[in-house]
């Protein structure tokens, strides 16, 4: 097991920031985990890593950075309906997404060209175009790190919500997931229930499209609006939408008629956090090489040298516009270290 130290970490996080880790270990099998758990190597201090598109980073780590590349995707059952996948933790999302989309495994493929890796898609609960990974998640097999024991969550277990698990929360920094498995449809099941994703297939007049067709819609669209993160630094949306009882988005209402709200499973109103920043006319601000996306207000970039304290004085100036002018604390879906 190779650990190395003092390590830049700019090309481990999508945000481009140039910060060190004291140690680094990349993870490529279980065997290395119990190596860990058996010898010196073992900090009070220690972080899990996939492909840092979900994370700022505001200083050196000054502990043990371990970085889950563990491999495989495999097929554990299957019957006519219906299909059980098993992906290593380290396995890029899309590299799944691409493999399900082939195959005619349906479920994960409005979830397309989302950056990062599999064993992260569980801990914040990924979700766009009308889908999150909870409805076809299954259950996931990992370590926790504290009892140095291997144990599996299924689905009911993990508390998921919209951006938000049990990983997120009491179990947050405490479990290493070393693979997911997601139970996905052999049978036809698109999910169109997006209006961007059904005007598109109008557009293109597609009566019945295919898996294929659908995941390629969704890329067109995310390239269309979201900046590539290997030109742009970025960790995608910055904060949370909202969400709010109907009775609070009715009052909000009379004041900023405009604003639109989108009713959630449990009766609640989410409202677009990027339409709050750019109502406080921060879309595409710049303050030295930190902005508010020029397409996606939600989105903040650094456009070159930015570090991950800029960043966050930037995100703050903009939670404080939009307390001011909405009432609205907007809370951080990034991961701030
Ligand atoms: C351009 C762009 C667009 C995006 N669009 C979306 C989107 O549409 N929907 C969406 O939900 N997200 C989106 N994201 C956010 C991000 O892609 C997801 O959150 C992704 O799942 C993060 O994966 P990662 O491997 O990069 O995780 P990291 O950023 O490395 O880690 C994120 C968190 O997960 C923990 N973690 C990572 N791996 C493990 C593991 N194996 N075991 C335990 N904990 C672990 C980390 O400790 C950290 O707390 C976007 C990001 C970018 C840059």
């Amino acid at each position: 097991m190779q650990i190395q130290e003092n390590i830049s970490l700019k090309k481990y996080n999508t945000f481009g920031i140039d910060v060190k880790a004291r140690y680094f270990i990349e993870l490529k099998n279980e065997e290395q985990i119990e190596e860990i758990f058996s010898s010196e190597v073992n900090p009070d201090k220690r972080f899990i890593l996939g492909g840092g598109s979900n994370i700022l980073f505001t200083k050196n780590y000054e502990g043990l950075i371990l970085k889950n590349s563990i491999p495989g995707i495999n097929k554990l059952t299957e019957d006519s309906n219906e299909v059980l996948i098993e992906a290593g933790a380290g396995v890029i999302w899309q590299d799944l997404v691409n493999y399900c989309v082939r195959n005619n495994y349906w479920g994960i493929e409005n979830l397309s060209i989302i950056p990062g890796t599999v064993g992260a898609a569980p801990i914040q609960n990924i979700g766009a175009y009308g889908q999150e990974l909870k409805n076809m998640f299954h259950s996931l097999t990992g370590y926790d790190l504290f009892k140095k024991v291997k144990k599996t969550y299924i689905k009911e277990d993990c508390q998921f919500g919209y951006r938000d698990s049990i990983f997120k929360n009491s179990l947050k920094g405490n479990f290493l997931i070393t693979s997911v498995q997601l139970n996905l449809s052999k049978r036809p099941n698109p999910i169109l229930s997006y209006q961007h994703v059904k005007d598109e297939i109008d557009k293109r007049n597609m009566k019945n499209p295919t898996i294929a067709q659908i995941s390629d819609i969704i890329c067109d669209i995310r390239n269309n609006k979201l900046p590539n993160p290997s030109k742009i630094g970025n960790a995608g949306s910055f904060f949370k939408n909202p969400e709010m009882s109907e009775n609070t988005f009715m009052h909000l209402k009379k004041d900023f008629e405009d604003i639109k709200g989108y009713k959630t499973e449990s009766g609640n109103v989410k409202i677009s956090a990027g339409w709050l920043i750019e109502k406080c006319g921060w879309k595409g601000k710049r303050k030295g090489d930190v902005a508010s996306f020029e397409k996606q207000a939600l989105i903040l970039v650094n456009y070159g040298n930015a570090t991950g304290k800029e960043v966050l004085e930037f995100a703050e100036e903009v939670k404080k516009s939009v307390k001011e002018k909405f009432g609205i604390l907007l809370i951080e879906e990034i991961n701030i270290i």
